[in-house]
C-alpha cells in the first residue's frame, strides 16, 4: 500500500481542529461555572473548574474579557478552590508547624521596625494591626513573618520547614504562593488582601482573626 503523507497530515489537521474545539467548548463551560460561583459561592465541579484553571488560563481570561467581565475572577475562583483542598490538611497541621507571611504592605506607614533576615522586626508600636494579629497568631503556636518579598518567604521556608503556610497578599502574590507550596508538598493557604498596593494596603483583620480562631 503506498504511503500517503496527505492523508497522514489531513488527519492530524483535524485532529488538531476537534481538540482546538473541544477545549473551547470545554473553557466556555469552566467560564459559566466560575462566573456562577463568584456570584453565588457555592462551587459546583470544583475539580473541573481548577483543572481548566491550571491548563487554560489565558484562554478562559480572554473570554472573561470578551464577555466584558473582570478577569480577575478567574485568579480568585482559583484562589478559593485550592483554599478548599488544602484547608483540611493546614488545620490537621499541629501549629507549631504552621508559618503565616504578611506582606510589609500592611504596616503602618511610620512603622519603626527594622529589617533582618528573618524580616521586619514589629515592635507592636500601635500603628498597625500587625503587632496585635502577630501576637494573636504567635499564642496559638503559629511562626509569623513580616515579608518584603517572595525571595525572603522561599529562604525563610527553607530554613524553619514549615508543613502549612498561610499566606497574605495580592492576588498574584497568592497565586505564586500556593504554586510554590503545591511544588514543596506544602499545605498552603492564602488570605488576599482588599485593597493591594505598595503601601497602606488593606486587609480584613475580622477574616484573618476568624480564620487562626477555627483552629483545633
Ligand atoms: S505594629 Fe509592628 S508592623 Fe505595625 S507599624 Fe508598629 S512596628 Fe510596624
Amino acid at each position: 500500500m503506498p504511503f500517503d503523507i496527505t492523508s497522514i497530515y489531513t488527519v492530524i489537521g483535524q485532529s488538531v481542529v476537534y481538540i482546538l474545539i473541544f477545549l473551547f467548548i470545554t473553557a466556555v463551560l469552566a467560564s459559566v461555572l466560575i462566573a456562577y460561583s463568584i456570584k453565588t459561592e457555592r462551587f459546583i465541579f470544583p475539580n473541573f473548574m481548577l483543572f481548566n484553571i491550571t491548563l487554560l488560563e489565558n484562554l478562559l481570561k480572554a473570554l472573561f474579557r470578551l464577555a466584558r467581565m473582570d478577569d480577575d475572577i478567574v485568579d480568585e475562583v482559583g484562589i478559593q478552590l485550592k483554599n478548599k483542598i488544602s484547608l483540611k490538611k493546614f488545620r490537621n497541621t499541629p501549629q507549631d508547624r504552621r508559618i503565616i507571611f504578611l506582606p510589609q504592605c500592611l504596616r503602618g506607614v511610620d512603622c519603626p521596625s527594622k529589617l533582618s533576615s528573618e524580616g521586619m522586626q514589629c515592635i507592636n508600636c500601635g500603628s498597625c494591626e500587625i503587632g496585635k494579629a502577630k501576637k494573636c497568631a504567635e499564642e496559638k503556636g503559629y511562626k509569623v513573618y513580616i515579608v518584603p518579598g517572595s525571595s525572603f518567604i522561599i529562604r525563610l521556608v527553607r530554613k524553619h520547614k514549615p508543613e502549612a503556610i498561610l499566606g497574605v497578599g495580592c492576588m498574584a502574590e497568592i497565586k505564586a504562593g500556593l504554586e510554590m507550596c503545591e511544588k514543596l508538598n506544602l499545605f498552603g493557604v492564602g488570605l488576599t488582601l482588599d485593597k493591594a498596593g505598595c503601601v497602606s494596603t488593606v486587609l480584613d483583620w475580622n477574616n484573618f482573626y476568624e480564620f487562626i480562631g477555627k483552629d483545633n
